[in-house]
């Protein structure tokens, strides 16, 4: 299998895993990746014959230039909000992965303005990881499709690895396709606590002291691995969507 087949591969299973978890809405997500050492990125297509983003095979996996414009001949288009993508590689050359997907419960924080506080340290250190290195907030709801706005949000961003937009979903980036996969999965679950916590009762951020000592300690203090696609979470997503 060539590398870009192998990358398709691994973008059309993104695609599966994070609808699979409901992390999207039908037919909204799309998951790309930089093809490596080229000015092209490998994503999700959109089109009357595209499969839901539940089904994604690799053939709806398209090449775009830097500009969003597609390369080839596919019968699928880019989607309208490809600019997130060409803007977050063009900015962030350390990026090779990036996501843009509707997460509901994620969503519900932005239009409610409720921060996502760090309710837990050993429970999941990788998502309490996330919220360490910064969660910014693209505070405007109107669709990413055009370049003014893609680098408006690029600047937002910056060099973090998740975002929220309001009353919209997140974008996540990732120095694999996998990488980025998991910080929009740990976003998600980081969210979902806040969530439930909030019906529950009060929720309690988790004391200076415990939040400091994850500088140091537990799993995904600098992210997720470069390799992620044999990370044993990740490979268990891999085995749930039957692959
Ligand atoms: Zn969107």
């Amino acid at each position: 299998m060539s590398e870009i087949d192998d990358l398709k591969e691994r973008v059309a299973l993104g695609c599966r895993v994070l609808a699979k978890l409901s992390l999207t809405r039908e037919p909204a997500g799309h998951v790309s990746a930089r093809i490596p050492g080229t000015d092209h990125i490998l994503i999700r297509g959109r089109g009357q014959t595209e499969s839901g983003v539940r089904y994604t095979k690799p053939e709806d996996v398209i090449v775009v230039d830097l500009d969003g414009k597609k390369v080839g001949d596919s019968e699928h288009n880019p989607p309208r909000e490809v600019f997130i993508h060409t803007w977050m590689f063009k900015t962030q050359p350390q990026v090779q992965a990036v996501i843009h997907i509707h997460p509901p419960t994620v969503v519900l924080f932005t239009i409610v303005g409720k921060p996502l506080l760090p309710l837990y340290g050993a429970y999941d250190p990788s998502s309490l990881a996330l919220h360490r290195r910064g969660i910014p907030l693209f505070d405007r709801s109107i669709l990413i499709n055009d370049d003014a706005l893609g680098k408006e949000f690029a600047e937002t961003m910056g060099d973090k690895e998740v975002c929220l937009m309001r009353g919209h979903g997140i974008t996540t980036t990732g120095t694999s396709v996998e990488a980025a996969c998991l910080n929009a999965i740990r976003l998600n679950e980081l969210a979902e606590m806040n969530y439930r916590a909030a019906l529950l009762g009060t929720p309690r951020p988790i004391s200076d002291e415990d939040y400091e000592a994850f500088k140091t300690q537990g799993a995904g203090s600098q992210g997720p691995p470069r390799d992620a696609s044999r990370d044993a979470t990740w490979l268990t997503y891999k085995e749930m969507v039957g692959e």
